[in-house]
């Protein structure tokens, strides 16, 4: 018998499964943390932005504060010299249209808009930007190196082991087929691919998105730019330029048509000179209800699950899985609003 100490088995080597591996691990719980290697996955591909004023008409984005409380401190806890994690910028966002500048004047002095949104500005600082009517400054906003998080949880606990769910209660682990005993519990941290796993249904909406890595040596280093695409500085004159999305997640490898697409939006909206050094994909977990959730997977004895992190992982991840291991840990209950949606 495999593991026959093991507690706990985490699947998903992501920003879910280390955190959960993180938290268990701390609480010196016996965890076998399996992942099928992958390269392109929602944590290595996502920007990590935790942005509080989303969408076109900038809303506050969903009990923002209260996730981002936590994210700060997990993130910090995990955040080692000379790898950090946490990254403090700024988002100039294109305002195209006097449309666009209304809907932004709209929310200035009102709380908790008045915390993030700077008046609008004329773009004359930014010389490069093409078709930009004005700028709408938020700030403070943190980036979250995801893959960094991932590295650090893997440094301080060792890395998951080469294994794939095929079923709820079994996995492949080295060529040999490994069946959870009753009293072991699982826990699918799997994002969008838990789609292949045997007789599990969830209702999930993801979608690939696709983003470059480029070379600049003309753009200021601590500013997002969201200006048609998004331009998120990463250090050494590395920015991330993303995204060209598909609405469906069938397609899991970046492909020439994205990367065209991504290039001319950047040629469009910005006149700088670049080389491009990667070009990324990955399939965002969203969910039907657009909520994360964390809790037993319905119908299966012993067997958890969280998913539906989006495209907000960076700032969702930390509290719903503290509410998770907390409940696995001592029974505590996990708040109706992350329970699995049922349709
Ligand atoms: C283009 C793009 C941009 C994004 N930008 C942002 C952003 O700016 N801010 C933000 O907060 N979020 C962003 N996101 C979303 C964020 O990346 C995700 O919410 C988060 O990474 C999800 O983490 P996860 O662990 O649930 O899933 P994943 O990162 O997909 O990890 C799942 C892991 O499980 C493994 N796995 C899957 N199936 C199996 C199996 N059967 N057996 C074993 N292992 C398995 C996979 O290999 C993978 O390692 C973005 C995502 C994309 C794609």
């Amino acid at each position: 018998m495999m593991y026959p100490d093991a507690e706990f088995l985490v699947v998903g080597g992501g920003l879910a499964g280390a955190l959960t591996v993180h938290q268990l691990r701390s609480a010196d719980r016996q965890v076998v943390w399996i992942d099928r290697q992958f390269d392109h996955t929602a944590t290595s591909t996502g920007a990590g932005i935790m942005n509080p004023i989303t969408g076109r008409k900038f809303v506050y984005s969903w009990q923002f504060d209260r996730f981002f409380d936590r994210a700060l401190e997990i993130y910090s806890i995990l955040e080692k010299e000379p790898l950090p994690i946490l990254h403090c910028l700024s988002i100039q966002k294109g305002l195209a249209t006097p449309g666009d500048v209304n809907n932004w004047c709209l929310r200035l002095g009102t709380a908790p808009y008045d915390r993030y949104m700077r008046e609008p500005e004329l773009p004359t600082r930014y010389p490069f930007l093409n078709g930009c009517y004005q700028l709408g400054r938020i700030d403070p906003v943190f980036r979250v190196d995801m893959k960094q998080v991932v590295q650090a949880v893997c440094d301080k606990w060792g890395g998951p082991i080469n294994g794939e769910m095929r079923s709820p209660r079994t996995a492949w682990i080295n060529g040999q087929l490994l069946t959870m005993t009753n009293n072991q519990t699982v826990i699918l941290a799997t994002g969008a691919p838990i789609k292949d796993i045997q007789d599990v249904h969830l209702p999930l909406a993801p979608y690939q998105g696709q983003a470059l890595l480029i070379h600049s040596a003309e753009l200021p280093q601590d500013v997002i730019f969201h200006h048609k695409l998004k331009v998120v500085p990463y250090g050494n004159e590395i920015f991330w330029v993303g995204t060209f999305d598909r609405w469906d997640d069938r397609q899991e490898v970046p492909d020439a048509q994205g990367r065209q697409k991504l290039e001319d939006d950047l040629n469009a909206h910005f006149h700088i000179s670049y080389t491009v050094i990667d070009h990324l994909s990955g399939i965002r977990p969203s969910s039907r209800t657009r909520r994360p959730f964390a809790g037993p997977l319905v119908g299966w004895e012993n067997t958890y699950v969280i998913n539906g992190l989006g495209t907000k992982g960076a700032s969702l991840a930390p509290l719903v899985v503290d509410h998770l291991c907390r409940h696995l840990l001592s029974g505590e209950v996990i708040p109706e609003e992350f329970k699995q949606p049922t349709f």
